[in-house]
């Protein structure tokens, strides 16, 4: 592959060269402005974090004013203030569930690893030790750190680092209809085979060595926007319950209203989880911010057992990033903002449906809320995948950049399968005009790929 000079010269260390990055010179509501001028119509926010789109007054007045009060501090040296207070008892006040406590952190990856040392204290001062397994699901992703690649069944992602990653997390397969539902199979059969799996699973390891169960609610980079069947979470809570381990839901991609409720479970009919992460919508990408939400009954223990969170870091719970999200959840509040992603969530589905199901590679659409993906297939007739080397996403992708909308491309696999697509995941303002321009070029795009 011969390289484009731009990153002999760009100081960057970029991730990908098969690509020139797109140099955005601004940035505002859902259009990025590329130094030659072109608009692109930016209905992913990143990978589902814009909830709000670029450039929100009110947040860059909120962290302005943060950092001439109170820029920095040391939360683990024994300091807080307000902003971060106030934003913890926003977002756990009234969660029903029991999730009362908050472990600030900057990123999702940060939050997985925060959340397995949490999980390991509280079974140490539970006097179960032993509890030092995790279950977690093939082609999951919960982070780009060892801790989080070591949870996640994301295989090409940590393949490189087989020999880092621990041996306590095991997989089972994740509810993924689509694929990997038996044709013989009702939805509530294909629930019960997958809730025995996890059973068995439980059996295998010796249950009272299981510490957590750990998922995504709705399958986010690696499936692509794939809710779970009805019942199947309910299943996994009844597991647990079973075993006494906790059950973790990562929420970093699809929580924080993304998927018209402010919590994904809560569309899920179980209690909640004892533990969940959360990332992305909840500070909208101005500034770095992530959440690990704790249950009561966790930090009560940990409060009479060893009576301090082990574990922190010099960033942690940082008041301007806690100042930001603070500003994004009162305008998510106050502006109604989740009547809005349910309400467009439905305009995007239709649109969906009706002008890209249809398409000849367009084998399956999914999703809930503003979190919506497209699965491409060679002969959808058969379910076939594209072929190992071609990488349809990114020329689709490509494609819809010459249309003048983004979309969040993926090629992962699930089991042998390799599975190709293309994620929407509008800021939490998006107009049913936006969404209909939105569709419409990614449909030419696709024709243009057909
Ligand atoms: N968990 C989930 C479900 C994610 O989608 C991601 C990132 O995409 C992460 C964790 C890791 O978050 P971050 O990239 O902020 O470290």
């Amino acid at each position: 592959m011969s390289l484009d000079p731009f990153f002999q010269d760009s100081h960057i260390f970029h991730r990908s060269f098969s690509h020139k990055p797109l140099h955005v010179v601004a940035a505002d509501g859902l259009t990025l402005t590329l130094d030659d001028g072109r608009k692109i119509l930016d209905v992913t926010g990143g990978p589902a974090v814009a909830c709000l789109g670029h450039n929100q007054p009110e947040v860059a007045k909120a962290v302005l004013d943060q950092l001439s009060k109170v820029g920095y501090l040391f939360s683990g040296g024994g300091y807080s203030e307000s902003a971060t207070e106030e934003l913890a008892s926003l977002l756990l006040k009234d969660t029903p569930g029991g999730l009362s406590k908050a472990i600030f952190l900057n990123s999702g990856s940060e939050a997985t690893d925060a959340t397995i040392k949490l999980v390991v204290q509280y079974w140490n001062t539970r006097g179960q030790p032993q509890r030092r397994n995790f279950i977690a699901r093939k082609q999951s992703y919960h982070g780009n750190t060892l801790g989080g690649l070591s949870m996640s069944g994301h295989q090409s992602r940590r393949a490189m680092y087989a020999d880092f990653m621990t041996d306590r997390v095991s997989f089972v397969d994740p509810c993924y209809a689509y694929r990997c539902k038996l044709d013989n199979e009702t939805d509530e059969m294909y629930v019960q085979r997958l809730k025995q799996q996890l059973d068995d699973e439980f059996q295998a390891l010796s249950p009272d060595t299981v510490a957590a169960f750990f998922a995504e609610t709705i399958a986010g980079s690696t499936l692509a926007c794939v809710p779970a069947e009805k019942g199947y979470f309910q299943a996994v809570r009844e597991v647990c319950d079973k075993y006494g381990a906790l059950l973790v839901l990562d929420e970093v991609m699809c929580g924080m209203g993304r998927s018209g409720t402010m919590h994904a479970w809560q569309q899920e009919g179980i209690r909640g989880p004892d533990i969940q992460t959360i990332g992305k919508s909840l500070g909208g990408g101005f500034i770095p911010l992530s959440a690990v939400l704790v249950h009561q009954q966790i930090f009560d223990s940990i409060a009479n057992g060893s009576g301090a969170l082990a574990g922190g870091h010099t960033f942690q719970a940082h008041p301007v990033s806690c100042a930001a999200a603070l500003q994004v959840q009162k305008i998510i509040r106050r502006d109604n903002l989740l009547e809005n992603v349910r309400r467009m969530g439905v305009v995007l589905e239709n649109l969906l449906k009706t002008e890209i199901a249809p398409l000849p590679l367009v084998g399956n659409v999914r999703g809930r809320g503003l979190f919506w993906a497209v699965e491409f297939m060679l002969d959808k007739s058969t379910r076939t995948p594209f072929p190992l080397g071609d990488d349809v996403s990114t020329r689709i992708k490509d494609a819809a950049l010459e249309e003048g909308v983004n979309v969040l491309s993926n090629m992962g696999f699930a089991g042998m399968h390799k599975i190709d697509t293309a994620a929407i995941t509008p800021p939490f303002t998006v107009t049913e005009g936006e969404l209909v321009e939105a569709v419409q070029r990614l449909k030419r795009a696709i024709v243009r790929v057909s």
